[in-house]
């Protein structure tokens, strides 16, 4: 297994240790050799401002009443909730530098219980999965890693566990799902999931783990992901950034022929897959280019064409001719690898 994140220092909030569940990560961080800044107030102060600092600290806080509002979130699932914001891990293409402003510090949310309070109101209510033929077996689903690798923290928080155990116990159409590229899934093998939890690994050529610093191998995560199956869990692969690695099409077909060859053997697996291309925001590239000066990830205007996101914004993604070559590929080694799997959408 991979060694698990250790912040440098915590700060936890006057509101958040009041919590036992504050209270209990602040002793984890604590019991790992974590500096811990208990602060005299809620409002989050002398927060670092390199890049580096920032990446080896934790906040512990509550999430506002604003932040535990749920929000929609398509293509993947009905709804999203938050366990945390920002990632320990270093990938220089990392989605979160586009929608998490300020310095990426790892913030946590300790009023886990209120967070999953809001939830049942939204039940049957969702316009993705709750809506959708060919996904409606899957109920009202929520997605709680949207801001954050939420096993990447787990050691620290428990609220992964917490969520889990809840979506188990709650008697409803309903799934709770998320994403990861982190391989420490000893914790959850044994948890009352009740199929209620889709883990989906985020896996992508060999090629790409030269832009993901500080998470584990391809192979450790492939390791989970069998190991997660054989808990019974439904599993997923999110296989993103899609990008243009030399000899891509066979470098994506050895991917699936090795997700094949992880699960060869586990009975009844229950698969998805998500396939979602590279693209950035000129934020995003503003924001990656000073984090990480010296990557080698392509992203460039010249090689991409121009879209409009839904919000009025401007995406680079790769243009058309290469997206369908792209597609019809990697779609076909899918089905040829995995032909059990259930294909969710292409992005
Ligand atoms: S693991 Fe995911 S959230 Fe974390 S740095 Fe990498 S891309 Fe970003």
């Amino acid at each position: 297994m991979s060694r698990l994140w250790v912040p440098r220092r915590v700060l936890v909030t006057p509101s958040a240790i009041a919590r036992d569940s504050g209270a209990a990560m602040v002793e984890r961080a604590r019991a790992l050799g974590s500096e811990i800044v208990a602060l005299t107030a809620d409002r989050l102060s002398g927060l670092p401002d390199t890049y580096r600092d920032a990446k080896t600290t934790m906040a512990i806080v509550t999430a506002s009443a604003s932040r535990r509002r749920l929000q929609p979130i398509p293509p993947s699932a009905d709804w999203r909730y938050d366990l945390a914001e920002g990632c320990p891990a270093h990938c220089s293409y990392c989605y979160l530098a586009g929608s998490l402003a300020g310095p990426p510090i790892v913030r946590v949310y300790a009023n886990l219980e209120e967070i999953l309070g809001e939830l049942p109101a939204a039940l049957g209510q969702g316009r993705v999965t709750s809506v959708s033929a060919d996904r409606a077996q899957e109920g009202t689903t929520f997605e709680c890693s949207c801001y954050t690798d939420p096993l990447a923290i787990e050691h620290l928080t428990g609220s992964l566990a917490a969520s889990i155990a809840y979506f188990g116990a709650w008697d409803a159409a309903v799934q709770l799902r998320f994403t990861t590229k982190f391989d420490a899934v000893g914790p959850l093998l044994s948890l009352p999931h009740r199929g209620r939890t889709r883990v989906r690994f985020s896996v992508n050529a060999l090629a790409a783990e030269r832009h993901e610093g500080g998470a584990p191998r391809m192979a450790a995560r492939l390791a989970a992901l069998r190991a997660m199956a054989q808990a019974g869990y439904p599993v997923g692969l999110t296989v993103a950034p899609i990008m243009r690695v030399p000899e891509w099409a066979e470098a994506y077909d050895a991917l699936f022929a090795s997700v094949a060859g992880a699960l060869e053997g586990v009975a009844g697996v229950d698969l998805t897959a998500e396939l979602i291309t590279h693209r950035f925001t000129p934020k995003s590239k503003d924001v990656l280019v000073s984090w990480y000066p010296g990557s080698k990830l392509e992203m460039d205007e010249a090689q991409r064409s121009r879209k409009m996101t839904k919000f009025g914004s401007v995406k680079w993604v790769f243009p058309k001719e290469q997206m369908q070559e792209m597609r019809g590929t990697i779609e076909a080694s899918l089905k040829r690898h995995l032909p059990f799997a259930r294909h969710l959408y292409w992005t």
